[in-house]
């Protein structure tokens, strides 16, 4: 499972992962393919991203990077260019957030948004 996840560069959900590995594994179900996933995740062998409130994906790249979403057909792609951490040098400042607003900051999470080359050919 982990080497299709790796195959891939398309940010899987659980449910497309699934029809993937069905191809070789018939037998296996959706539940195996979730608790699996779980357990990758744990081990930090791949990463989960959250999308605002739309259906986890799964990356087979455990390491650091930013991602962008499509608003167009809603891919998610990796993103290169950009260094993983764009915030990493201000991170002095958000700790001083606590003094100011009173919140604890455990982390943050940068999405961005854009067209996708296959999008922006078709329009
Ligand atoms: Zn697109
Ligand atoms: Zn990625």
């Amino acid at each position: 499972m982990l080497e299709e996840l790796q195959k891939v560069t398309s940010h899987p959900t659980a449910a497309d992962l699934y029809e993937i590995i069905r191809k070789r594994l018939p037998k296996i179900s959706l539940g195996t393919v979730y608790r699996n996933l779980e357990l990758l995740v744990e081990n930090q062998t791949i990463q989960k991203l959250d999308m605002n409130g739309a259906e986890a994906r799964f990356d087979g790249n455990p390491a650091r990077h930013c991602h962008v979403r499509c608003s167009v057909c809603g891919r998610v792609g990796d993103l290169h260019s950009v260094a993983p951490d764009p915030l990493k040098q201000k991170i002095k400042k958000i700790k001083k957030i606590k003094k100011s607003d009173g919140w604890e900051i455990l982390g943050y999470r940068i999405e961005f948004e854009g067209t996708c080359p296959d999008c922006q050919k078709e329009s």
